[in-house]
């Protein structure tokens, strides 16, 4: 173990070593790089967060998962998802590439109905679809360069660590930028209106979120920073998204998923 007084001075060398490797900047990840590192991600939530064991809401969370993820592009309706439900009060819910989603309890009594949460995992999935996780860790590599500059010029162990943690983890706590938020609702709209989830209700789901947001913070808002024109724009985009749910019912594309 090193001892605290080596650190300043062997972080920035290490640093100025992995910055000197890719010229000026940190490697940026590739898709196959940030799956390993969903899987990573997913090993260790699981690790610290207890699974639920309550059978009907386990098949109830699958069977919205199920008929969502059978409409997605390939490759990701071939992929082979894992879903889980964690047993936590968090009011969130996310996917990870590499294929996991996980769903807290606390989220289903925010999501009412199978369409609320059919509108929660269409607009998760649609992070991954979208590779709003490589953008973002990409993002945050560029951006951070800044920060290098200043751990080896001034020696500041901190800044450097906190770098090294980024390099290594694809970091959960890292939000979304609007524009992907609202990315990820227009194309979870259309995910869950293809599998048959009525895609009014994402709205009622939005609304829900910012009634309970107000009694106390929603995990879910520290990573998926929400636009003021959130539903607006989602109702704007109904015309369409109810013709494709139209469709997928005339289709027999019928969703029953009971809790
Ligand atoms: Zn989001």
């Amino acid at each position: 173990m090193l001892s605290t007084g080596r650190r300043p001075s062997f972080v920035p060398v290490l640093l100025a070593a992995l910055a000197g490797l890719a010229g000026c900047a940190l490697p940026l990840a590739s898709v196959s790089e940030i799956d390993s590192q969903g899987d990573a991600e997913f090993q260790k939530i699981r690790a610290q967060t207890p699974a639920s064991t309550d059978a009907v809401l386990r098949a109830y969370v699958s069977c919205v998962a199920d008929a969502i993820i059978a409409q997605l592009p390939e490759p990701y309706a071939d992929q082979n998802w894992e879903v889980e439900v964690f047993d936590s009060d968090q009011i969130n819910a996310f996917a990870l590439p590499g294929g996991h989603i996980g769903v807290f309890t606390g989220i289903l009594k925010v999501a009412e109905n199978q369409d609320q949460l059919a509108a929660v995992i269409g607009h998760e999935i649609a992070h991954v679809t979208q590779e709003h996780a490589l953008k973002r860790y990409n993002r945050e590599a560029t951006t951070r360069i800044g920060v290098v500059g200043v751990a080896v010029a001034t020696g500041t162990g901190q800044a450097g660590a906190d770098l090294l943690g980024m390099a290594t983890s694809l970091g959960l706590s890292l939000p979304f930028s609007r524009s992907e938020e609202g990315e990820a609702d227009v194309v979870g709209l259309r995910y869950m209106a293809a599998a048959g989830f009525d895609p009014r209700q994402s709205v009622a789901l939005w609304q829900n979120m910012q009634k309970k947001d107000k009694l106390r913070p929603a995990e879910f808002f520290s990573t998926h920073p929400s636009s003021e024109h959130r539903i607006d724009d989602l109702i704007a985009r109904f015309p369409e998204a109810l013709a494709t749910y139209n469709a997928a019912h005339a289709a027999g594309r019928n969703p029953q998923c009971q809790r």
